[in-house]
């Protein structure tokens, strides 16, 4: 077998890999369409037809809520808008506890602040990088109202085991799947298990449209509350005899005509993107789930789905005697772009750690919050171990990848395997 690369040898991959782009003549026909008509955005904070935007917005709502099976869709200029409005629909008052996953994009966490929420870390799984539900359950209180679960990377988190704990306790469960459209745990789609389910539009996501977001929801007040807090509710309360007007002020959240042109067609491409990942991510963990010390994420039943936004996997130092960090360099320079430290658990983010999110250390040290909240270091042990030692990720899985790309990744794994005591050697 060829040197490391890192100590000089040839790499393994010496192709740069495609670029993904899924935007193509769909995407572009129907901005077209928009621009020809000359109405961007029809939204309006009146009544009327108008609250609730132009033909695109519409349409894309109906065909997203059509395909997931669910009543409601609302669009939203980002998912973090989006979940801005679930915890406002979902009635979160200040001082009330929103349960939260420490490793995940910040605005899972950071929604719950908005309305005076206090964010509440349970820990995560060491396999599959989503709360534990025994976690979320260990940190139930009396002002717990709702659990923002987070399906990382992709992968189905046990979203019915925490459907069973909300139900025991009266929360709201907010589903973020940002990173997992058409994932799926047990043949049903994730986002239709929570009372609220959220996806993201951005550039970075499955699908996108440059930004946005959608909210779906089968319960017909969450859906006008969310509806509401999307345009300007507080004009709107008394016409439509809103009475329960707590949170029903709103910003402008909306999505213009264009985006929503777009992601009407990104909509219709989704399972043809989708399917190739799965193909690709399972490919790769029959080979690297071979490998001592090397764990990948993976649903146990086959009627679940991940859709591998990122393909991560559970390292292990002890097994392979080599830090991470070296391992990932080693794996870097063989051509393949493995990483590591995906986001620093957020409470260790200096606005939790000093607690001073807004002023007078509001919510965290209120009136309206009897309560200490913690935000110190080991506290959540599984996410520090993942984001310290543990977690490696990468890009792998998207079109127009192929297996000999997978092949290139395991071929990099296997040879930094075999020739591990030389990179010791050489550097620890
Ligand atoms: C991207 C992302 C968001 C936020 O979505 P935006 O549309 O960028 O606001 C929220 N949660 C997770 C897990 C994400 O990956």
């Amino acid at each position: 077998m060829e040197r490391l690369a890192l100590l000089g040898g040839k790499p393994v991959s010496t192709e740069p890999w495609p670029e993904t782009n899924t935007i193509g003549q769909e995407e572009k026909k129907a901005v077209c369409e928009v621009l020809d008509s000359g109405v961007l955005s029809q939204f309006k904070a009146a009544s009327g037809p108008d609250f609730l935007g132009g033909p695109r917005v519409k349409k894309m709502e109906d065909a997203w809520g059509e395909y997931f099976g669910v009543k409601h869709a609302v669009s939203f200029n980002s998912l973090t808008s989006g979940l801005y409005a679930c915890i406002g629909a979902a009635g979160i008052c200040p001082g009330d506890e929103v349960i939260v996953a420490p490793t995940t994009m910040v605005a899972s966490v950071t929604c719950a602040l908005v309305y005076g929420g206090i964010p509440v870390f349970a820990d995560i799984d060491p396999d599959t990088f989503c709360l534990n539900p025994a976690s979320i359950e260990a940190k139930v209180s009396p002002r717990t109202k709702a659990i923002v679960l987070v399906h990382l990377f992709g992968y189905p988190a046990d979203v019915d085991k925490v459907m069973a704990i909300a139900e025991k306790h009266g929360l709201v469960v907010i589903e973020d799947c940002a990173q997992a459209p058409g994932a799926k745990l047990r043949g049903q789609y994730v986002g239709t298990f929570g009372h609220m389910a959220g996806f993201s539009l951005n550039y970075h996501k499955i699908i996108h449209a440059g930004e946005g977001g959608v909210i779906v929801t089968d319960d017909d007040n969450l859906a006008l509350r969310l509806r509401l807090i999307r345009n300007h509710g507080e004009v709107l309360v008394a016409e439509m005899g809103v009475t329960e007007l707590m949170n029903t002020f709103g910003g402008n959240y909306r999505m213009t005509e264009i985006e929503a042109a777009i992601a009407g067609e990104q909509l219709k491409k989704l399972e043809r993107l989708v399917q190739p990942r799965v193909e690709l991510g399972d490919y790769l963990s029959d080979r690297l789930g071979q490998l001592p010390g090397i764990k990948p994420s993976r649903p146990d039943e086959p009627s679940s789905r991940h859709v591998y936004y990122m393909y991560a996997m559970r390292y292990d130092e002890q097994t392979w005697g080599i830090p991470r960090e070296l391992f990932v360099r080693a794996i870097r320079a063989e051509g393949i772009e493995l990483r590591e430290r995906y986001v620093q658990p957020v409470y260790l983010e200096p606005m939790f750690r000093h607690k001073v999110a807004f002023g007078r250390g509001f919510p965290f040290s209120s009136r309206y919050y009897g309560a200490e909240i913690n935000y110190e270091p080991g506290l959540c042990p599984v996410a520090e171990a993942a984001y310290g030692h543990e977690l490696i990720f990468g890009k792998f899985c998207r079109w127009p990848l192929t297996t000999k790309h997978m092949d290139e990744i395991v071929v990099a794994f296997e040879k930094v395997y075999a020739r591990r005591t030389e990179l010791v050697a050489a550097y620890v």
